[in-house]
């Protein structure tokens, strides 16, 4: 187990919220009586003085300096969690613009985000893995979006089947909006392919309770003044993430992870490859079971941040979760439209908590193979 000063930890496989850093987890927890300098805590400051603006600045000056964001985006730190934006996107990029929303569904997720489109207007699927139970992709040159799209929605990583983009695809001319709520910041991305970029904070970028929104300046001008406010980006945009009271510690403790990413890992190209490392410790595991474990994705669309795979029954599925328990290997049961075992392994897991998963995952196959 892994271990900090004063209590002990377990290895935490939860797809979020989520294994934090340690380092991170300290500091919060060194700061959290008084922040220095201030003499309050960050719970209890405004989200207009003098300290909180600094942390607000701070935290988007980082993070764009981290993913390389360019000038023409806007960062916006809003709450209401990703299935939020679900509707926030249709709202402010479809409504009024006779056009149709085109949604790519290869899991769960985007499904989800394509039921919400349509209660706002024209959006359908132009690729929808359902028939193979989301186990992949898209194939290359498989998307193409029409001359009539608004937009085109993708999810980058689909979380509960382990089903991850290894980057952008290619759409057509339509504006690509893209769900990385399950990796963000855990590789380089190229911004720029991008009209928005969206992500809750629980999973990789630390406390539930904050979603970035980066988004291409000129989409603003789509947003309606008839919306309900909190629903317009413009608003928030215009107010500098200031529109309501914000989620005052979510967005520092992301501030932290983005310092901790920079200084203590060395960015983004260095945390893809550990998580690449991770991953394959686990599907290398997989791969040479000789079918005992069953893994959901197909090979060439497997996810590096959630690692899903079935038993040759349920009763050892369980078994397989409750003894990894007992060893301080926790959160590994699957989602229930999957079954089987779900290890997410985001920025935060240490390579040590891998490889404990990985022996642990040998040992079990011995005795019950
Ligand atoms: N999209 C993806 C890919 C997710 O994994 C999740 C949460 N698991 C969501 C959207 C929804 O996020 P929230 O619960 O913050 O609304």
């Amino acid at each position: 187990m892994a271990s900090s000063t004063q209590v002990e930890r377990v290895f935490n496989f939860s797809a979020g919220p989520a294994a934090m850093p340690l380092p991170v987890l300290q500091k919060i927890q060194a700061d959290l009586l008084a922040l220095p300098g201030v003499g309050s805590s960050i719970l209890e400051i405004s989200h207009r003085s003098p300290a909180f603006t600094e942390i607000l600045k701070t935290a988007e000056h980082d993070l764009r300096q981290l993913m390389g964001v360019p000038d023409n985006y806007k960062v916006l730190f809003l709450q209401g969690g990703s299935r939020l934006q679900f509707s926030m996107i249709p709202m402010n990029l479809l409504r009024g613009s006779g056009k149709t929303a085109e949604y790519v569904v290869h899991g769960a997720w985007g499904k989800y985000a394509l039921n919400e489109a349509v209660k706002e207007g024209d959006a359908k699927a132009i690729w929808d893995g359902g028939a193979t139970n989301y186990d992949r992709l898209p194939a290359a040159g498989a998307l193409h979006c029409s001359d009539a799209a608004a937009y085109v929605h993708i999810t980058s990583n689909e979380t509960i089947q382990g089903v991850q983009f290894d980057g952008a695809p290619a759409v057509g001319p339509a504006p690509l909006v893209c769900d990385f709520s399950s990796d963000f910041i855990s590789r380089p991305v190229d911004v720029g392919r991008y009209g928005l970029i969206y992500a809750c904070a629980q999973k990789n970028a630390g406390a539930a309770g904050v979603t970035v929104v980066i988004l291409r300046e000129d989409l603003l001008s789509r947003s309606q003044d008839s919306l309900p406010g909190y629903m317009n980006y413009k608003a928030h945009a215009d107010a500098g993430s200031l529109y309501n009271t914000p989620c005052t510690f979510a967005i520092y403790t992301l501030g932290l992870i983005v310092q901790w990413l920079r200084d203590e890992v060395g960015g983004l190209e260095a945390m893809h490859q550990r998580n690449r490392e991770k991953a394959k410790l686990l599907y290398d595991v997989i791969d040479a079971s000789g079918g005992f474990y069953r893994p959901h994705a197909q090979v060439d669309s497997r996810s590096l941040m959630n690692v899903t795979f079935r038993l040759p029954d349920e009763e050892l599925e369980k078994r397989f979760v409750a003894q990894a328990a007992e060893r301080g290997l926790t959160d590994l049961k699957g989602h229930r439209s999957v079954g089987g075992i779900r290890a997410s392994i985001y920025n935060a897991m240490p390579i040590e908590g891998v490889r404990e998963l990985r022996d642990y995952m040998e040992e079990f196959h011995k005795l019950n193979g």
